[in-house]
């Protein structure tokens, strides 16, 4: 009979969190693993929620991380509907919303990420639509109708995806965005190839605008409202849809004490400022290796790799995470990956390879001659060069960079001259 000591217990039961069990698994640990979710589905991907699931080119089947049957299978106690609401550390215990007392040897956290809710006065007398859970992916997805005049509030990659999903499905789109151009991250000449795609499509692509207030059309509460933006104009929708960003879900970590800093803080190895509780996910503030700094990535590769790390750690094994963040997105016929981590500040010079105008190519960030991250657009299978390319750490010549005539491959280690 296995002692709480030999329990490892999860908390949140989505990418990370199953993956932290699988891992588990497949890393040899035969203990007790309970696995604890507020959410009521089976744990579930969510990049389809504003992609094909949106669309309904995606079965409802295909999202889930497991079969239902696999938690069984593998002794794994998932607990859905159930939230932690708080952790004691002294005991070693987790106080769930149904009254138990959760006791645990080691304990994972994969809490995740919540939408950051748009402030401003009014807010709260529209609903508002936000897309983070296949709820809320399901109730966009009946509502996005020929003829709806849909409202879009940011435009990073969430804001984007619903507004390709919604004109594909006959609505009428405006996007509103405060910064001079959407993604606005990857600097002005990339980030124009994505609002010209928007723009070709038929989206009302306004940047430059913040939103001042909200106020319904109809009767306090419905969907449908009037944004009052940042110069003085109106904007009216059927349904207005926020996406401006996530805010790390860290409160039981920082009701316990541990180290929260954009997030729960960890080590290369994914421990917190307690060795028998690690963080894994979006919600994990991960020094990184190769960056020589903590890094918090909000991407589904991150949440689907970091728990292997996570599970040798926990058997005692050493391991650091260091992969390179990587994320994608479906656009219209647009499909982009991005490799590495290249924030404004983080590089001095962007090359191209390709056609930006055709939208096929392959953009670079450089700093100091280094190549610190890179993006193919409907350029496919590259990833594994550019990645070795990144994790070099060469200068690398940006005339070889741009001449579709050199290999990927051959580019490692050039130098420039
Ligand atoms: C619509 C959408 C599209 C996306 N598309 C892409 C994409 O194209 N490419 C890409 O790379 N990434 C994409 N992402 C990001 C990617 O989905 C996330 O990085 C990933 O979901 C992170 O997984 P996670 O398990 O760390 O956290 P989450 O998915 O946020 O899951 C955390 C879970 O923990 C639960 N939880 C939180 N607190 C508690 C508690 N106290 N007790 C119990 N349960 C709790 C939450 O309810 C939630 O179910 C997308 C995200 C969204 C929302």
């Amino acid at each position: 009979m296995p002692t709480s000591s030999h329990t490892v217990a999860v908390v949140g039961a989505s990418l990370a969190g199953a993956t932290t069990a699988v891992a588990l698994r497949e890393e040899g640990f035969a203990e007790r693993i309970v696995l604890v979710g507020a959410e009521r589905h089976l744990p579930y991907e969510r990049p389809p929620l504003s992609k094909g699931y949106l669309l309904g080119s995606a079965a409802r089947e295909s999202v889930f991380v497991q079969p239902e049957t696999w938690y069984a299978e593998h002794d794994v106690d998932l607990r859905l509907g159930v939230r932690a609401e708080s952790l004691d550390l002294a005991t070693r215990e987790l106080v769930l919303d149904t009254g138990e007392r959760l006791p645990f040897g080691q304990l994972v956290l994969a809490t995740g990420a919540s939408p950051r809710r748009l402030d401003v006065p009014g807010a709260d007398q529209v609903d508002l639509q936000y897309l983070r859970t296949l709820d809320d992916s399901d109730r966009l997805r009946a509502a996005l109708r020929p003829g709806v005049r849909v409202v879009i509030v940011g435009a990073g990659w969430i804001g984007l995806e619903v507004a390709a999903a919604a004109r594909t499905a006959g609505a009428d789109v405006v996007v509103l965005e405060q910064a001079a151009v959407p993604l606005g991250v990857l600097g002005p000449e990339v980030a124009g190839v994505f609002a010209d795609l928007h723009r070709e499509h038929g989206v009302d692509l306004r940047v430059g605008v913040g939103v001042a207030a909200v106020r319904p059309t109809g009767p306090a509460g419905g969907t449908a409202g009037i944004l009052v933006l940042s110069d003085g104009s109106e904007v009216a929708g059927d349904l207005i849809v926020v996406g401006v960003g996530v805010i790390p879900n860290v409160e039981l970590a920082r009701g316990a004490g541990l180290a929260v800093d954009n997030g729960v803080a960890v080590d290369a190895a994914l421990r917190t400022s307690r060795d028998d509780v690690l963080a894994v996910g979006d919600v994990a503030n991960a020094t990184h290796p190769l960056l020589g700094r903590r890094i918090r990535v909000e991407h589904w590769a991150n949440a689907l790799n970091q728990p292997r790390t996570a599970a040798r750690t926990l058997l005692g094994r050493t391991d650091a995470y260091d992969r390179l963040p990587y994320f994608f997105t479906d656009q219209y016929d647009l499909g982009m990956e991005y490799s590495g981590h290249a924030a404004p500040g983080d590089y001095d010079q962007v090359v191209v390879r390709g056609d930006l105008a055709e939208r096929a190519f392959i953009a670079f960030w450089l700093s100091g001659g280094r190549v610190v991250a890179a993006m193919n657009v409907n350029v496919w299978d590259v990833t594994e060069p550019l990645q070795r390319l990144i994790r070099s750490g060469r200068s690398v010549d940006p005339a070889r960079l741009t001449d579709a005539d050199v290999p990927l491959d051959d580019l490692v280690g050039t130098t420039p001259g």
